[in-house]
């Protein structure tokens, strides 16, 4: 897997900045309008625009992806358990120590 730098944009849910993005499947290269990809900061499932900002991917984007690459979505949503989690720990820590 490879990390390509990306413009600074930010997650539309939470508008932590993001600028890199790790290439799981497909071509080379960085990424691609119309590709997923999720906020490592609120897990939420974002989309590259054809200006390669990112917006929330829509329920109808999702359910076209589960049909088509239902593997990587199965990965897709792997990451954003993984994040959700880690997130779920954080709040937990901050309850337990504040
Ligand atoms: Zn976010």
């Amino acid at each position: 897997m490879e990390t390509y730098r990306h413009n600074l944009t930010s997650c539309p849910q939470c508008r932590h900045e993001l600028d890199a993005a790790t290439k799981v499947t497909g071509n080379a290269g960085g990424p691609d309008p119309g590709d997923l990809t999720v906020c490592l900061n609120c897990g939420t499932i974002l989309q590259f625009t054809p200006a390669l900002a990112l917006e929330r991917a829509s329920r109808e984007t999702l359910s076209d992806f589960l049909q088509k690459e239902p593997n990587n979505f199965i990965m897709l949503m792997r990451a954003k358990k993984g994040i959700d989690y880690i997130n779920r720990q954080r709040a937990r820590m901050r309850h337990t120590w504040n």
